[in-house]
Parts: structure tokens; sequence; C-alpha cells
């Protein structure tokens, strides 16, 4: 199998689109120090699925990716193609040329084609298994490696002559295969086992099954009873339903009638809820005019106990001036019968006028000063009844005014 040609894009050193054929016979690459040999070999490891970034000599997988000099600008990718002569279709697939491609990005990301369609790296990988050039095979061999593969373990040795050999391929066929037997072996248990069970399965389902049918028979026979029991109560419910929508209708017409009902409540309520408002007021106005009531009350009490006093005062003074008309009515009926006896005196003696001139005069006098006093007494008991009269008068008010106080206090 031969390499036809490799191209690269951004890969390391060579920013630019490079293009290398290879002719038929031995290929060698010549160049100073640095110019980037080494990195056309990276280049092949990097495209047939190397994965370690160390192995390519750089520090991430985006170190491939070519960083700028100081006449360049750096790119954002790095594209390597291979492509394979096919003719002997030594890779298994039906074409005379294969181009592998492989693209990785500044963000990370990376792409395989084959033949220019997007596949994975495991695709390309199973591709080449068995030709001798995978990445973990020794068909690369690195500057300074030779050495340490002659100095290798006989059992590392093996594997490269293997690879190169293309045994690998079918050693890990051969480990797939052992593999698939042995996960048939253990699905072959698994499949005993579940026989054995699905025989104990058969058994208690056998069981069930009889038990099933005479549930059926049974089931059939409560079915059928179950059908009369419905009929009739079907009959029964229809009769109750007819007895139900009159009384539903009743039951309707009544809830009309409530709704009212409680519509007037509902008015009357917010009535009475205003008139008790009212009543509230009333009862804290009233309550206001009890305070000042009583108040005034124990005012009026007061001047109930003076009246009082001032009553019984003129009482004792009317009781005095009683008792002094009395005694002045005496004097007078004194008066009146001296009068009568001196009148009577004087007849007697007006014969003897003469003689008893002179006592006649002092007589008149001392008559005519009685006279006088009888006068100045009838003067005085007027003014006493004018008195009496006032006072009976002012008693009389005292009196209605205590009566009207105690309906005042009743209210
Ligand atoms: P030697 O003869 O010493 O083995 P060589 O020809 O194999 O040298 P390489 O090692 O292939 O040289 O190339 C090294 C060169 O590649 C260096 O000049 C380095 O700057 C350049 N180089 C490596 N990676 C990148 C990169 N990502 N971007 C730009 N240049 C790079
Ligand atoms: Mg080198």
């Amino acid at each position: 199998m031969y390499f036809k040609s490799l191209e690269l894009i951004g890969f390391k050193s060579f920013a630019e689109k490079t293009r290398l054929n290879f002719e038929p016979g031995v290929t060698a690459v010549v160049g100073p120090n640095g110019c980037g040999k080494s990195n056309v070999a990276d280049s092949i490891r990097w495209v047939l699925g190397e994965q370690s970034a160390k192995s390519l000599r750089a520090s991430s997988m985006q170190d491939v990716i070519f960083n700028g000099t100081d006449n360049k600008e750096p790119i954002n990718y790095a594209e390597v193609s291979l492509t394979f002569d096919n003719h002997g279709r030594t890779l298994p697939i039906d074409y005379d040329e294969v181009i592998i491609t492989r693209r990785i990005f500044r963000s990370g990301d990376t792409e395989y084609l084959l033949n220019k369609t997007p596949v994975r790296l495991k695709d390309i990988s199973e591709l080449l298994m068995g030709t001798g050039i995978g990445t973990e095979s020794y068909s690369i061999i690195e500057q300074g490696k030779m050495d340490l593969i002659l100095s290798s373990r006989p059992e590392d040795r093996r594997y490269v002559f293997e690879e190169a050999s293309g045994i690998t391929k079918f050693k890990s066929k051969k480990k797939e295969a052992l593999r698939k037997l042995e996960q048939t072996d253990q699905n072959l248990l698994r499949i005993n086992d579940i026989i054995q069970e699905v025989k104990r399965q058969i058994s208690s389902i056998e069981r069930q099954a009889r038990k099933a049918e005479k549930y059926k028979i049974d089931f059939d026979k409560a079915k059928d009873l179950e059908m009369k029991l419905s009929s009739s109560e079907y009959k029964n419910l229809k009769t109750q339903e007819a007895t139900f929508a009159v009384e539903s209708s009743d039951a309707k017409a009544r809830e009309c009638d409530l709704e009212n009902e409680v519509r007037q409540m509902s008015s009357k309520i917010a009535n009475y809820r205003q008139s008790l408002d009212e009543i509230n007021q009333k009862i804290l106005e009233v309550r206001n005019s009890i305070t000042e009531t009583s108040g005034s009350l124990d005012m009026n009490n007061q001047k109930i106990g003076t009246d009082k006093e001032r009553i019984e005062e003129a009482a004792a003074f009317r009781e005095g001036l009683k008792k002094e008309i009395s005694s002045m009515a005496e004097k007078i009926k004194l008066a009146k019968e001296t009068v009568e006896r001196l009148r009577a005196e004087y007849g007697a003696i007006s014969s003897a006028k003469a003689i008893k001139e002179k006592a006649v005069l002092e007589k008149e006098s001392f008559v005519e000063s009685i006279l006088k006093e009888v006068e100045d007494t009838e003067i005085r008991v007027k003014t006493c009844k004018v008195k009496m009269v006032d006072d009976l008068a002012k008693e009389t008010r005292i009196k209605n005014e205590l009566i009207k106080i105690g309906a005042d206090l009743q209210n």
C-alpha cells in the first residue's frame, strides 16, 4: 500500500497550503535543522487519528495549528489530507483512491472525513486496523526512537511484527468472537434458568386457568342474576324518578319562595341594622342627658331642701300670726263689750252729766284711745291676712314645682 500524496494547510510550520506527491519507491525529505521535516511525519501521525498531543510534540491539540511568525498572522484551523492508492484493496473499501482528512479549529472542535464525507474517528481506526499503519503501530518511528525499539521487551517487538504482518486485525476479531461466545454461554445459562422458571409458572397458570373457568361459569350465573335484579331495580328507580321529578319541581318553587323570603329578610335586617344604629345613637344621647339630668337633680334636691326649710319657717310664722289674730279678736271682743258697758254706763250717768262731766270727758277720751287701739289692731289684722294669702300662693307655687321635678325625674 502506498501513500500518493499529503496535503497540509495551517499544520504547525506549514501556514500555506502545501502538497507533497510521493512517487513509487523510497521518498526522503531532506533539509536543515528546524525546517519542518519532523512536522511532516507528525502530520501523517495526526491525520491517522493520534490523540496524544505529547506524541506530536505539542502541549495541547490546538498547538498543531499554525501559531504565526514575525511575518505571518496565525491561522484559525489546521487541516491535513493523506491520499492512499487502494488499487490492491488493502483498505477494505471499494475505492481506488482513499483520502483521509482531519481538521481542528482553535475552539477545539475536530472533524474527520473519509473521501470528503464526515465520519467518526472509530471508522478511520477500523479502516486502518491490520494495515500496519495505525497510530498504535510502529510504522511511524520518530527521531531517536529506533534504539528504543531495538532494546524493548520481546513481547513489544512481537506486537510490532504482528501489526506489520496484519495479524492484529484477526487477533482483535478473535478476541471479539471469544467475548461474544462467552456472552452467549452466559445467555444460555440465563435461558435455562428462564425455562425452569417458566415450567414452574405453567403448572401454576394451569391451576389458575381451571379456577378462571369455574369463575367464568359462576360469573355468568351472577351476571344473569344481577341483570334480573338490575331490571327490577331499574323499574323501581323509574317510578322513583317520576316522584322525584314532581318533588323536585315543588322544591324548586319552594326554593324560589325561600329566595324571595331571604331577600325580604335581608332588606329587613338591613333596616333593623340601621334602626339599631339609630337606637344606639339615641342611647348615647339619653346617657348624656341622664348624666346632665342627674347633675340638675342634685341641684334641685338642694333647692328642695332649702325650699322645705322656707315652707317650715312660713308655717311657723303663719301659726304665730293665727295666734296673734285670735288674741286680737279676743281683745276686740273685750273692747266691744267694754264699749257697750261704757255706753250703758254713759246713758246711766248722762243725767249726772254735770257732776260727772269731768269723769265723762275722761271716760270719753279713754274710749277714744281704746277705739284708736281697735282701729290699729284691725289694720294690723288686715296686713297679716294679705301676708297669709301671699304665703299660701308661694306655698302652692313651690308644691307645683316639686310635682314638676318629680315628673321629670320619672321620665
Ligand atoms: P531537526 O532536523 O532538528 O529534527 P526538523 O526539520 O525536524 O528539525 P521540525 O522539528 O519538524 O524540524 O520543525 C520545527 C519547526 O516547526 C520550528 O521552527 C518550530 O518553530 C516550527 N513549528 C512547530 N509548531 C509550530 C506551530 N504551531 N506554528 C508555527 N510553527 C511551528
Ligand atoms: Mg526532526
